[in-house]
């Protein structure tokens, strides 16, 4: 059915944080949880067991923890997609907007050969930006995007419109 997952129970919510307004999902308590994350990377898991997984990316920083767990779940390599400045040349990147200003994702410039078929995976789907920079940087180096997968979506920021083309963007939870 459509009961929420009982590791649900085990995400934060903190008013007012990094800024007034901000309803902030904090997942650190379900991490510490050896159940709660063990059902949850199942969980993330279980869409892409069939799919022919070969390289998971996730997104700094949380996408590495969730990220790292389900490439050996799905036995596919990892590869960290990182803020500005964090990887040593030569990289690949990508500049995307942010609500103020602008950011930048950048990968091994060998990282991902074409072909490469990718799972994208973050904590929060919150704007969209962030997940359509990763979608974007892997379509740079030719990889073949099969998906991606969140934890947690923030439905009234409309971030699944950002979502280029038809393969499926899966999410555990949804706010
Ligand atoms: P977006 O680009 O979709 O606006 O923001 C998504 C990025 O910001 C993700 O990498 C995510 O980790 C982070 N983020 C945004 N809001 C939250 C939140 O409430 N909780 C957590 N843990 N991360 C968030």
């Amino acid at each position: 059915g459509d009961a929420r997952p009982s590791f649900a129970a085990l995400i934060r919510a903190v008013a007012d944080f990094p800024k007034p307004g901000v309803l902030f999902r904090d997942v650190t308590p379900l991490l510490a949880d050896a159940q709660g994350f063990a059902d949850c990377v199942a969980a993330l898991a279980a869409p892409w067991r069939d799919a022919g997984v070969q390289a998971v990316c996730g997104i700094e920083a949380r996408g590495f923890i969730f990220g790292a767990v389900l490439a050996r779940a799905l036995g596919a390599g990892f590869v960290p997609l990182r803020k500005p400045g964090k990887l040593p040349p030569p990289v690949l990147a990508v500049d995307y907007q942010l609500e103020y200003g602008s950011d930048r994702l950048e990968a091994r410039s060998d990282a991902i050969a074409p072909g490469t078929r990718v799972l994208l995976v973050d904590d929060v789907l919150a704007t969209g930006g962030t997940l359509a920079a990763a979608q974007a940087l892997v379509a740079h180096f030719g990889g073949d995007v099969v998906g991606a997968s969140v934890l947690i979506e923030l439905e009234a920021l409309r971030g699944r419109e950002r979502w280029m083309g038809e393969q499926p963007l899966h999410a555990l939870l949804r706010y």
